[in-house]
């Protein structure tokens, strides 16, 4: 953590949470962390209970973020779900990327980065998505495959809109495994990013950017993962989807 850097802990509910037990942990989240003043606290529901969460967390410390938007304003896009539509929910996040994505859902650096302009174009966040799998790692390629999922992700992204970016560094080898890098591991890849960021843009951009980390966070591990310098947040599956869980993670000391 760094004092400049809001930290921001997000709850990506993938595919988990009809509209009725969405409210009711989202209900029940909301007085265990209503006290949390200086941290972002997002939630990711699946789009059909996207418009139930937004209901119930009206008014308080709680954003939201989708888990994906189409790079197109509308159309002909037969199961896909566009920017307004989100931004109509009240989302004010989207997450671009995650591996789930790239891996089953065949997206690749090209998509992402459509995706990635289109949310800046309509005013959603993004919060892009990189991370290696376990072969990768293996290989050697950790470096080779960060940046070039920053690289393409931020391709012809301005330095303006760089501010309103977040990055999340999620080994693929670590989600919903148990597995979770070492907190040296996790920041020495953050500082990678920084770094490419900084060579990209700015040192100031790369200073100010959030990079959140995800792959099995738990209440027993999120701090000292957050006492890493260059980690911003966390990136939380398994462990959101109890209120008590996400809210110890969000109130970590
Ligand atoms: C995720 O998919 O973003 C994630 C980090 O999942 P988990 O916390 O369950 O590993």
């Amino acid at each position: 953590m760094h004092p400049k850097r809001r930290p921001i802990l997000a709850g990506n509910w993938k595919m988990n949470m009809t509209a009725t037990q969405a409210r009711e942990l989202a209900s029940k989240l909301i007085p265990l962390v209503a006290n949390v003043k200086e941290r972002d606290i997002v939630l990711s529901p699946p789009f059909t209970s996207t418009a139930a969460v937004a209901e119930t967390v009206k008014g308080t410390n709680i954003s939201l973020a989708a888990q994906n938007l189409h790079w197109e304003d509308k159309g002909a896009f037969t199961g896909e779900i566009s920017a307004d539509m989100l931004l109509d929910l009240g989302c004010k996040y989207v997450i671009i990327g995650h591996s789930e994505r790239r891996q089953y859902f065949g997206e690749t650096d090209e998509t992402v980065n459509k995706k990635v302009k289109q949310a800046l174009k309509k005013g959603l966040l993004p919060i892009l998505c990189v991370g290696e799998t376990l072969a990768e790692r293996d290989a050697g390629k950790l470096n080779d495959i960060i940046s070039r999922q920053v690289t393409g992700g931020l391709k012809d992204i301005q330095a303006s809109d760089m501010q309103k970016v977040v990055i999340a560094y999620e080994p693929v080898w670590a989600i919903g495994t148990g597995k979770t890098a070492t907190p040296g591991q996790a920041n020495e890849v953050h500082a990678l990013i920084r770094q490419k960021v900084k060579a990209l843009y700015s040192p100031d951009l790369a200073e100010g950017l959030r990079i959140q980390y995800g792959g099995s966070v738990t209440p027993e591990n999120v701090s000292v993962l957050m006492a890493m310098p260059d980690i911003d947040g966390a990136l939380v599956g398994g462990a959101s989807l109890k209120p008590e869980s996400f809210a110890a993670l969000v109130n970590f000391k």
